[in-house]
């Protein structure tokens, strides 16, 4: 362990200064796998000998992915989400991350908020900051996610063969129906909202999850732009097809109150979900139920792969109908 130096003297104004403020933690000892953060011309990492080193990047940009309102903690803690949800859904595990930030102007009361809301979601993911880069510029944020995983062992979509069960962890569409409170809020019920509203702005990224299914699932994606859309990438990736039964798929209780068509769309695309969908043979389940127990996350066997190509669901009835996008009134 090392406690890191800073850049700067935090209480002068410019660039140095304002890093030093709000991203050095002098008094923040860093793990064993940072062999130096912040403040050098490089971060140095030291993995596991042997381990490969899995790689992320995801860019928030204002007016696109987030409102410029928002609050900054959300905002800080949803950019680190969802790149360690990527990190999650290759079942790597966290070394640390940058951050590349333009700011319009210095604010320190919202860079403050933003760094807590950071920093809260790197402390318990044990996933420090290591470096960045900051700049003036349309508000902007890019975070990088380093991670390691044993050679061989990472999660892939391309992995799932026909006969594997399908799976998808926590439950689906509370952050589509938290959107959509969000932006028409007549007659949102006020405290199922404020539930949701956490789903959507602080998801919890699958960490310990994916870790836990190493060497017991096969492929692996996180749910970021729905269950269908990112299912259907696994199946591609795969050359395979897949049935999910819309009965044992999972979702909180606001969201199965929804008329069916409503439900439907957001269970099955919504998006900011951030769960796993993932796939493990017949013979795995309780490896993947211990899984699911040593990791303390809910998962569910919601359907499976089957030969072919497409994402087909099959109803209450035993009905069985091709997904394509379009209308549900099959299924109402
Ligand atoms: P260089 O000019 O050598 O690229 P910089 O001046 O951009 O270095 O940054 C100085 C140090 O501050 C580096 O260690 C860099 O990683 C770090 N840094 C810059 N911006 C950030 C940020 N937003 N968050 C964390 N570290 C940052
Ligand atoms: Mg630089």
């Amino acid at each position: 362990m090392s406690l890191p130096t800073t850049l700067a003297d935090p209480s002068q104004t410019g660039e140095f200064a304002l890093i030093a403020r709000h991203f050095q933690r002098p008094n923040s000892p860093l793990p064993a796998s940072v062999a130096l953060g912040v403040g050098d011309d490089c971060a140095l990492l030291s993995p596991t000998p042997g381990h490969q080193i899995a790689i992320s990047s995801d860019m928030l940009v204002s007016g696109r992915h987030f409102l410029p309102d928002v609050a900054p903690a959300a905002l800080g803690h949803k950019a680190l989400a969802v790149n360690l949800s990527d990190l999650a859904a290759m079942g790597a595990r966290p070394l640390g991350f940058t951050l590349a930030l333009a700011l319009p102007q210095v604010d320190d009361t919202w860079l403050s908020e933003l760094a807590q809301g950071l920093f809260s979601l790197a402390d318990a993911q044990r996933c420090p900051l290591v470096g960045g880069d900051t700049t003036r510029g349309p508000l902007n944020l890019c975070i990088t996610v380093f991670g390691e995983v044993p050679p061989g062992s990472a999660l892939r979509r391309s992995a799932a063969r026909v006969g594997d069960d399908i799976y998808v962890s926590g439950d689906l569409g509370g952050a589509c129906l938290a959107l959509s409170w969000l932006q028409s809020p007549t007659g949102a019920p006020q405290e199922a909202l404020a539930r949701l509203r956490e789903r959507l702005e602080r998801p919890t990224p699958r960490v310990a999850l994916g870790q836990a299914l190493l060497g017991v699932a096969r492929a692996a994606i996180d749910i970021s732009d729905g269950l269908a859309g990112d299912l259907g990438h696994l199946l591609r990736a795969s050359g395979v097809g897949g049935e999910l039964v819309l009965e044992a798929l999972p979702q909180p209780d606001a969201v199965a109150a929804l008329p069916a068509a409503q439900r439907l769309r957001c269970v099955l695309q919504g998006g900011d979900d951030y769960e796993l969908v993932f796939t493990a043979p017949p013979g795995a389940r309780l490896g993947v139920e211990a899984a699911a127990r040593r990791s303390d996350t809910p998962v569910w066997r919601v359907g499976q792969i089957v030969a072919g190509s497409g994402l087909h669901l099959i109803n209450a009835q035993g009905g069985r109908q091709r997904f394509t996008g379009a209308g549900f009134d099959h299924f109402t």
